[in-house]
């Protein structure tokens, strides 16, 4: 099995002389800003005024704008939205790097389609939380810790990898572990997830279990609790103890339906229309079109989120959700999902 390393593996000390400047105050950063501080380092965020400069200010971190936080620091992580970053990196940042400073990524993206080119006296290296930015803050507080992937692109100064865990380490990763993993790696593993199974894959599964109940003419809102709503008692047992541990809490009737009927909704076509997602992201086509998508504004974007939102599972479980003050809570935090 590949090596999982955990704090007692882990000096920090190489990061303790450092100046850290997060870029970004979002669902990632303000977690990163925040657990590093009180992990013990030097933090300083940069950012534009607005929303997030105001909450940063509210929460007591050292603010600036993206320029001078990145003249400040020496390792400067760069938590924008991945589609702003490339502009905002040959703006702002690029502009004040300095030989042996370090550029952070949680996520790979632009490193590996060349969004963002680096100089070659610094080090580049991702610390990739799989999980959202508010699980990375609220375990840290409750004392436990997302894991992370870490991957290590350009190491200008011999000590890429040290920076990198100390980083890991004080985010509290290295209280749930933490896999090296490339850029290449993570990026392509990360969007293919995303694309054909957490995101994606899910929402069309459940979409059209909804839909072939309610064409058969059941009650929308009988369909909604059964493909949307009773989705995390699942995945929540999937998450505690795998595919047998769910299976072992629901009833053998079901489980005999699982067996049977699974394979028949997702077969080997499915599969081979995965293989077809994922060579996309290998050969750079989806990421292409993406980056075009959001040169033009994101007219195709927009048109599918409209009719998305509009979708008849969505006013059933606005209403029902209405009813449920306790589930209505949670979704409070529209960042609080899986998007990475
Ligand atoms: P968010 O959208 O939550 O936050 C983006 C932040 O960037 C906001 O604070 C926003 O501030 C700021 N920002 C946007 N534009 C500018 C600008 N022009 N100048 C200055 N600041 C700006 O991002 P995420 O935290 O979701 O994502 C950050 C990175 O983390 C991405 O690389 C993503 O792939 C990665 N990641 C995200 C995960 C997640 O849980 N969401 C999980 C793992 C990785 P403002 O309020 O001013 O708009
Ligand atoms: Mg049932
Ligand atoms: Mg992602």
């Amino acid at each position: 099995m590949t090596k999982v390393l955990y704090n007692n593996n882990i000096n920090e000390e190489v990061l303790q002389t450092k100046k850290i400047a997060i870029i970004g105050y979002g669902s990632q950063g303000h977690a990163h800003a925040l657990n590093l501080k009180e992990s013990g380092f030097d933090v300083v965020v940069g950012l534009r005024q607005g929303r997030s400069w105001d909450k940063a200010v509210e929460d007591g971190v050292e603010v600036k704008t993206v320029a001078e936080a990145s003249k400040d620091a020496d390792v400067i992580m760069i938590l924008l939205p991945d589609e702003n970053q490339p502009s905002i990196y040959k703006e702002a940042i690029e502009p004040n790097l300095e030989a042996g400073n370090a550029l952070v990524f949680a996520h790979g993206f632009n490193i590996h389609f060349n969004q963002i080119v680096p100089p070659s006296d610094v080090d580049v290296f991702l610390v990739a939380p799989k999980g959202p930015g508010h699980l990375v803050r609220r375990t840290y507080e409750e004392g436990a810790g997302v894991p992370a992937l870490y991957g290590i692109y350009q190491d200008a100064t011999g000590n890429a990898k040290d920076v990198a865990l100390a980083y890991a380490k004080g985010i509290g990763a290295g209280r749930a572990g933490i896999l090296e993993t490339s850029f290449q790696e993570e990026t392509e593993t990360d969007l293919f997830g995303e694309q054909a199974v957490l995101c994606g894959g899910t929402s069309a599964l459940v979409k059209a279990g909804f839909e072939t109940l309610v064409e058969a003419g059941y009650q929308p809102e009988v369909a909604y609790f059964e493909c949307l709503h009773e989705l995390k008692l699942i995945v929540d047992l999937l998450y505690e103890g795998g595919l047998e541990n769910m299976r072992h809490s629901i009833s053998d009737t079901a489980e005999w339906g699982d067996f049977v009927s699974g394979p028949r909704v997702v077969d080997e076509s499915t599969k081979a229309r995965m293989k077809e997602v994922l060579t996309d992201i290998q050969t750079g086509k989806f990421a292409q079109g993406w980056i075009l998508e959001n040169q033009a504004n994101r007219p195709q974007y927009s048109a599918i989120k409209k009719a998305e939102n509009e979708h008849q599972i969505e006013k059933v479980g606005k209403e029902l959700r209405e009813l449920m003050p306790f589930v209505k809570q949670k979704a409070i935090n529209k960042k609080e999902v899986v998007s990475n």
